[in-house]
């Protein structure tokens, strides 16, 4: 099994596939990240709010795995965008983590509402020229935000972090993306299990189609669309599934039977619209 690497627009590469924490409790992260490590995960997703820093940090730790071969990303938090409350932040999370550098710094939301994320954009050019963290992005932009930060300081993301599953593809953010080399990692690729994604006809079909299961097939359809993926679970045999989806492919009419699931008007959306977090 090999996870294929992205190249981001900084020149730095990133395993497709990785490991998502959100809502691992944090008693429990030290051996689900050990296990997802030993079953050959290398790119692991946390953030300040999470509250599971340390655990992260403990199991990679205990790995013995080379610091070089692993992606680690964490986030900055909505109440620390202000001054230089991000590299205070920062500073918090690598303590946490054990490290002292990340792979990829985010700031997780705009919060429109509190007209800051900018500020907390330029302290992470910061943060990124001082070697705290190797590549900076953002989490739940919009194309507006994108454009704001992108415009005020001229560097572009490497990647926003939004959700997007078959119910909510998200199509104005992911083609400006396209148009400035952003990369686009899926959040709760599963859709969180909040809808029933794994029985529709189309993955339904193609599980049975090629033997697989119905996280199978959507996890296949992400990476098939060239998108960067974290499912999460605390379950071995789960994250030993979640990687075993590099010996079949998904036809072109699979994948675009799997695209008709949006509806088009943002209904499919299962969490927080990003306006509204603040
Ligand atoms: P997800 O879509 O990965 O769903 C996780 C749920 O899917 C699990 O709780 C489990 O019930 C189910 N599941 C996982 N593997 C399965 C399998 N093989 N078969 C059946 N069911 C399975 O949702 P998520 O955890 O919210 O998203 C993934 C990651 O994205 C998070 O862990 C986190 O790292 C990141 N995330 C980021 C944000 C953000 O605001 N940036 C928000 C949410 C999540």
């Amino acid at each position: 099994m090999t996870v294929p690497q992205i190249t981001l627009n900084d020149g730095n590469s990133i395993p497709q596939l990785g490991y998502g924490t959100f809502k691992v409790p944090p008693a429990d992260t030290q051996r689900a990240v050990s296990e997802a490590l030993e079953l050959g995960y290398r790119h692991i997703d946390t953030a300040a709010i999470y509250g599971n820093e340390e655990g992260v940090g403990q199991a990679i730790a205990d790995s013995g795995i080379s610091r070089d071969e692993l992606f680690i990303t964490t986030k900055l938090w909505n109440d620390r965008h202000d001054a230089d409350e991000p590299r205070k932040a920062l500073q918090e999370s690598l303590a946490k983590l054990g490290l002292d550098q990340v792979d990829l710094y985010l700031v997780h939301w705009p919060t429109p509402a509190n007209d800051n994320y900018l500020n907390a954009w330029q302290q992470l050019i910061k943060l990124r020229e001082a070697g705290l963290t190797r590549s900076i992005g953002v989490s739940n932009f919009l194309v507006p935000h994108l454009e704001k930060i992108v415009t005020a300081t001229g560097v572009t993301p490497v990647v926003d972090q939004i959700e997007l599953h078959p119910a909510h593809q998200q199509q104005d953010v992911t083609a400006w993306a396209a148009d400035h080399d952003v990369r686009i990692e899926s959040w709760g690729p599963l859709g969180q299990g909040k809808y029933d994604l794994f029985g529709t006809e189309p993955v339904a079909a193609a599980a049975q189609a090629h033997g697989k299961t119905p996280a199978q097939v959507v996890i296949r359809w992400h990476l098939q669309h060239g998108f960067i993926l974290f499912p999460k679970s605390v379950h071995r045999e789960r994250l030993a599934q979640n990687l075993d989806v590099f010996d079949f492919e998904l036809t072109d009419a699979e994948v675009a039977a799997i695209d008709t699931l949006d509806p088009g008007d943002g209904s499919g959306r299962v969490s927080a619209h990003p306006d509204e977090v603040n």
